[in-house]
């Protein structure tokens, strides 16, 4: 079973295929996004510290997130999966369906929403502009 940190529903919901941390980041990634598409019914832990998506990232040293910021990034982090949790009413370490949880957050957070909780990401702007990827659209609806 897949462990996804909260927040990260959101990149799931809003992907792309712009910027990446590294390559092994994005390969990493992009097979997990892939795989979630393809099998939308597979159930998903969801956590609120470093998971499946993290462990590929330059930035998680001992699993924590240490991607340097004007925020303390970790405890950043924490409060995004905390806000991406409460307006989608899912509590942490609790398992969901991938369908489930995309059709939440592409539901219940709006770009207002997205403004405040990814305040600091340098793919905000992509995620306003490009909104709820077309794959997602596709098994949400
Ligand atoms: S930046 Fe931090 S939260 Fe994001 S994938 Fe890397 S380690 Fe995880």
């Amino acid at each position: 079973m897949k462990k996804i940190r909260a927040h990260h529903l959101i990149c799931f919901s809003r992907h792309h295929d712009t910027g990446w941390y590294s390559k092994d980041y994005e390969k990493n990634f992009k097979a997990i996004f892939k795989d979630i598409i393809k099998n939308p019914n597979q159930k998903i832990k969801i956590k609120r510290d470093c998971e499946d998506i993290c462990k590929k990232c330059p930035y998680v040293k001992n699993k924590t997130c240490n991607k340097p910021s004007k925020y303390k990034i970790n405890h950043w982090v924490k409060v995004m999966d905390n806000k991406t949790l409460r307006l989608i009413k899912i509590k942490p370490d609790t398992i969901h369906t991938a369908k489930e949880l995309l059709k939440l957050v592409s539901s219940k957070i709006t770009n207002k929403d997205l403004r405040n909780i990814c305040k600091g990401c340098e793919y905000l702007p992509n995620c306003l502009r490009l909104g709820i990827n077309k794959s997602v659209k596709k098994i949400i609806k």
